[in-house]
């Protein structure tokens, strides 16, 4: 029987997966060692019995009382806090995905990796922010880690044993997200509840916002180059309101291998789970008749400078990413919570990214957790500071 563990178990990638887990026998054919939460304890619990996991974690710790009430009788061990997540994580499963949302995903992951256990990565911030560090502890133990970004799945799919070499470019797409067809001036006044709506992706509230704003994209840009090592002048965006066709690899001979499906995460979640088997997925079928067409369109950096912001950072190297990344974390609480304007979020972000690239040992690429944390810090508190000056409305 293979074991799994879920980080992040009631986030959207995390119900996908639980919906895969059930659907190919549950309990009786997986045996799950760790599930983690944050505040929806009585999903994480229900979870937890259903799979019969061996414990839950909440990511609160006021709230492990009510984890304990909530697992009583199951004989499923409760525990609560970060270290918790990482112990979890230290538990030898086969399998573990990371599907928790933020930085916060890092050091759970990192844990994964120097066990040498197969990671399967949704948490793209995890590369953005330490791309070097984690990158290098799979090469040092041999961990294995398989992307689970629809994007990065598609490239990991069309690549196949391809060598890079032969490789041209590679193309990611993009939906648009809420605000593709807006006028830009009207960008200011964009509301939350406007821009946590994806045209055709269910995703939690934070990516979708960021699918608005392309600071998703921006991540994926990074990740692209992280993961597969990809020169950042051949990795290329491409908008594609359908989202059928998710990546694409062009060779040098002219000919591209594009990978195409349903926007639905199982598909790469599960193609991740069963790896390198393919299993039947309760995936849609693409009916490309019934579609008639797919359109596309060249990014617009001035409607989404966080397309721009992501070259910038590549370009740095260094500790630009956890920077990026950080300060837009920042903004994106900023703006959820009503203290400033969408088209800030990228304001701020730039103006982090200039402030702190001034300070020593930016561009130093870090090696260690501690590092990178200390920069994350940094970035929030910069762009905080940056919201409370020029962010309100
Ligand atoms: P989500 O907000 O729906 O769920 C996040 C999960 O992480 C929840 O279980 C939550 O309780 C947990 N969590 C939140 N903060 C935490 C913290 N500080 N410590 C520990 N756990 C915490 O997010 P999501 O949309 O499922 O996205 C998860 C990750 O997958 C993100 O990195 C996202 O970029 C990536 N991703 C998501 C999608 C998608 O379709 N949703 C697609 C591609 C990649
Ligand atoms: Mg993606």
């Amino acid at each position: 029987m293979r074991s799994v563990t879920v980080l992040g178990a009631t986030g959207s990638i995390g119900e996908s997966a639980f919906d895969l887990l059930m659907r190919s026998g549950g309990a009786d054919c997986w045996r799950v060692m760790a599930l983690t939460g944050g505040a929806n304890i009585a999903r994480l619990a229900e979870m937890a019995r259903a799979l019969r996991a061996e414990i839950a974690v909440t990511a609160y710790p006021e709230l492990l009382e009510d984890l304990q009430s909530a697992l009583a009788g199951s004989g499923i061990a409760a525990a609560a806090g970060p270290a918790a997540i990482v112990e979890a994580a230290d538990m030898p499963a086969d399998w573990t995905l990371s599907a928790i949302v933020g930085a916060a995903g890092l050091p759970p992951g990192l844990r994964v990796l120097e066990r040498g256990g197969t990671l399967a990565l949704a948490n793209k911030e995890s590369l953005v922010t330490a791309g070097r560090l984690v990158m290098g502890t799979a090469a040092r133990t041999g961990a294995r880690i398989l992307p689970v970004d629809s994007e990065h799945s598609a490239i990991f799919q069309a690549l196949g044993l391809d060598n890079l070499d032969h490789v041209e470019d590679v193309t990611i797409t993009a939906s648009g997200g809420a605000f593709r067809d807006w006028p830009l001036e009207q960008l200011a006044t964009a509301t939350v509840a406007q821009a946590s709506t994806h045209p055709n992706w269910a995703m939690g509230q934070r990516i979708t916002i960021d699918s608005a704003s392309m600071f998703n994209k921006a991540l994926e840009i990074i990740e692209t180059r992280e993961f597969f090592g990809v020169e950042p002048e051949r990795i290329k965006v491409l908008v594609h309101p359908e989202s059928i066709i998710h990546a694409f690899v062009s060779h040098r001979d002219g000919g591209s291998i594009a990978h195409m499906g349903a926007p639905d995460m199982r598909h790469a979640i599960g193609y991740a789970l069963h790896w390198p088997e393919r299993a039947e997925l309760p995936v849609a079928k693409l009916d490309l008749a019934a579609l008639g067409s797919l359109t596309f369109r060249a990014p617009d950096e001035i409607r989404w400078p966080a397309l721009r912001l992501a070259r910038e950072v590549m370009q740095a190297g260094g500790a630009a990413g956890a920077v990026l990344n950080a300060a837009k974390e920042q903004a994106l609480d900023d703006f959820i919570a009503g203290r400033m304007r969408f088209p800030d979020m990228a304001a701020a972000v730039e103006a982090t990214l200039d402030a702190l690239s001034a300070r020593d040992a930016f561009t130093t690429a870090p090696t260690d957790l501690a590092t990178v944390l200390d920069w994350d810090q940094q970035a929030r508190q910069f762009a905080a500071g940056w919201a409370a000056r020029n962010g309100a409305r």
